[in-house]
């Protein structure tokens, strides 16, 4: 029998009810004995930053390095500032682990009602493929608070993009669209603005393309984007971006189809030399937290992602069935205009499974 061994950091706020609801999904699953999970959970998050100082132990990479795959929540509380809370934790296993491809499936679900309004709505699936490991994100930069005497601080962020890592994702979004019913990648930048980063994005976009003549390609300016995806969604197939783009299109992705507590997402180590993360893509969602209304569906579907990872694509084909079924049958939490709470969900997707 397959076993794998499962970390699971709920972290904080809704995190923790999307977590156990993804465990109980797996554990009904794995009860029928063809898989097994041998899970162990880390109370990693702001409450261990509140007694401990830290996010995360100083040796929590070494610790997680053993497991096949991460089972993540959501990280931050109005407690501790976002940047601190999150570079401590989701971003330092991220980059830690060289989890360069983020997956994010932009899913729309039979039942909930997509702000798009589109005749065919259910048949639109398209998926954005984040650039996780530089980029925007690369932490680079700094403030001069010794300018404020002259007038006013200064703060420069830096953007980073290596031809090494322009050309990984690009070649992880080409293979994917090769998987898709449609082969389309469309490529988004902002390079008639940002004249170094981007620009080189394209070169090496224009130069990946051609190792793939038979994928449909584009290059769209990032606020092109965001309107296609309202206007023009159903020409969508894989979206590769940078780490900030597509960190907000695929917020507005999950927002088109109904919930940002819909979206799943996998923050991947293609090359396998260390576990992946899974997770939904929403924050901890402090306003609704410990009242049993968060929508799990973006956790259930994040671990059908970590079974799909692990091999087991059958079951996580079946977990992704289930929740159209729960879905279809309308038990629907609050912010996809139901009335379930999260347990009431994932009691339905176990149900359908
Ligand atoms: P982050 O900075 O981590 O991205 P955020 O502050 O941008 O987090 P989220 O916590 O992701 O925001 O969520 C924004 C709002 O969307 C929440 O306040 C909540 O009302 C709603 N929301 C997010 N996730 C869910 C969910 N799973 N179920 C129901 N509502 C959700
Ligand atoms: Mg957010």
């Amino acid at each position: 029998m397959n076993e794998f061994r499962i970390a699971a950091i709920p972290a904080d706020g809704i995190g923790r009810e999307v977590v156990a609801a993804g465990r109980t999904v797996l554990d009904a699953l794995q009860a029928e004995g063809r898989f097994s999970l041998a899970w162990e959970e880390f109370p990693w998050g702001c409450d261990y930053y509140a007694e401990h100082g830290v996010m995360m132990p100083e040796d929590g990479l070494e610790v997680l390095e053993g497991f096949d795959a991460i089972y993540f929540g959501a990280v931050g509380w109005p407690t501790v500032p976002d940047h601190v809370s999150l570079w401590g934790l989701r971003l330092r296993i991220c980059q830690g682990f060289d989890q360069w491809a983020n997956v994010r499936p932009v899913r729309f679900l039979p039942g909930v009602a997509s702000p798009l309004r589109k005749a065919d709505d259910a048949e639109l699936d398209w998926v954005v493929v984040r650039e996780n490991s530089e980029g925007e994100y690369a932490g680079l930069g700094g403030r001069n608070l010794a300018a404020r005497g002259a007038g006013g601080e200064v703060a420069v962020q830096s953007s980073l993009f290596t031809e090494v890592g322009c050309e990984r994702i690009m070649r992880f979004a080409f293979d994917l669209a090769r998987t898709r019913p449609r082969r389309r990648v469309a490529s988004v930048t902002k390079s008639n603005a940002q004249q170094y980063g981007m620009v080189l994005w394209d070169e090496v976009f224009r130069r990946v393309a051609r190792d793939y003549p038979d994928v449909e390609t584009e290059s769209v300016l990032v606020d092109a984007m965001a309107a296609k995806f309202v206007l023009r969604p159903e020409d969508l197939s894989v979206v590769v971006a940078s780490n900030l783009n597509a960190d907000i299109l695929s917020d507005l992705g999950s927002a088109l189809a109904g919930s940002l507590g819909l979206a799943a997402s996998a923050n991947l180590n293609p090359e396998r030399r260390f576990p992946s993360m899974f997770e939904p893509v929403h924050g901890s969602a402090p306003d609704i937290a410990g009242r049993g209304a968060a929508n799990p569906v973006g956790a259930i579907g994040s671990a059908a992602l970590m079974l799909a990872h692990l091999g087991l694509e059958e079951e996580a084909a079946r977990i992704e069935r289930a929740v159209e079924a729960a879905s279809a049958q309308g038990v629907l939490t609050r912010d996809v205009g139901g009335s379930a709470s999260t347990d009431e969900v994932t009691a339905a997707v176990v149900a359908n499974l």
